[in-house]
């Protein structure tokens, strides 16, 4: 074995929020495993680089994990430099513990290069801190989506129990996860904040209540997007601006 396997942060969507160690090492790589969401512009960067599409997208195909696992093991034997290129950051709901340790069974040398993760990317775009000074001390990062033989409670005691939260991979659940949460104790009041393809053109951000969200017909929202739980993520009409404007019209259909 004489590669090494990066394991690399595409960030949220924006090609021009893909850090600098990971615009050098695509353009280094002799081979790119990467996530159907990373934006054709970043994976372009790799211009020396077989490219393999290796899936990952609700709903659509995607390259079941062992096998990316192996791809990653055999491209080591025969490549110097392998990118497995993953959207937001790798380290963050992105699977990676179980590449790492397959290379680390296989003894394989990786290195993970961070990358900003969507609910960052989120927060920027509703210009609200995820922690703010004096009310909000703390944010859980969750996700309802269990994997095979995982029990599917749990998850929401932890964000009832923080200040505030990000959940991944939970649109397509929105009604369970207001009831989990509410029964975990949250308000129904809670103020909740959804980005949709944060950091993208095509953003679209809708602001509404715990209990508010399963009106957040499945049909809304067709992108990746984060829901954003916490005091702060009231609507702050102070910061309205044109992109927001446009995003509460959206809201108010979607309610209506
Ligand atoms: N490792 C990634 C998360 C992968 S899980 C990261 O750090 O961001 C996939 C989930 O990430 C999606 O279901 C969605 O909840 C979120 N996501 C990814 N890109 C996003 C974007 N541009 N805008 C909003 N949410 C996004």
């Amino acid at each position: 074995m004489n590669g090494t396997v990066y394991l690399v942060g595409a960030g949220p969507g924006a090609p021009d929020l893909l850090t600098l160690r990971a615009a050098r090492l695509l353009e280094r790589a002799d081979v790119v495993f990467h996530d159907a969401l990373v934006h054709p512009e970043i994976v372009a960067l790799a211009t020396r680089a077989i490219k393999i599409a290796v899936g990952k997208r609700c709903g659509k195909h995607s390259t079941a994990q062992n096998f990316i696992n192996k791809r990653l093991v055999d491209a080591a034997a025969v490549h110097d430099v392998v990118v497995r290129l993953k959207g937001g950051d790798p380290m963050l709901f992105g699977r990676a513990q179980e590449e790492i340790a397959a290379l680390e069974a296989a003894g394989v040398r990786y290195k993970v290069v961070p990358g900003v993760t969507a609910a960052l990317a989120a927060a920027a775009q509703i210009g609200t801190s995820l922690t703010q000074r004096g009310a909000v001390r703390s944010v859980t990062f969750a996700t309802p989506r269990v994997a095979d033989g995982e029990s599917t409670g749990g998850w929401a005691a932890g964000l009832a129990a923080a200040d505030s939260g990000a959940i991944y991979m939970g649109t397509r659940q929105a009604d369970a996860i207001a009831a989990a949460l509410m029964e975990a104790g949250t308000p129904g009041s809670m103020p909740i904040a959804v980005i949709e393809n944060a950091s993208l053109p095509q953003a679209r951000i809708v602001f509404t209540t715990l209990a508010a969200l399963p009106q957040l017909a499945n049909g809304t929202l067709s992108g990746p997007a984060v829901i954003l739980v916490g005091p702060q993520f009231r609507h702050r009409t102070a910061a309205v601006d044109a992109e927001i404007e446009r995003c509460t019209t959206i809201a108010r259909e979607a309610s209506a």
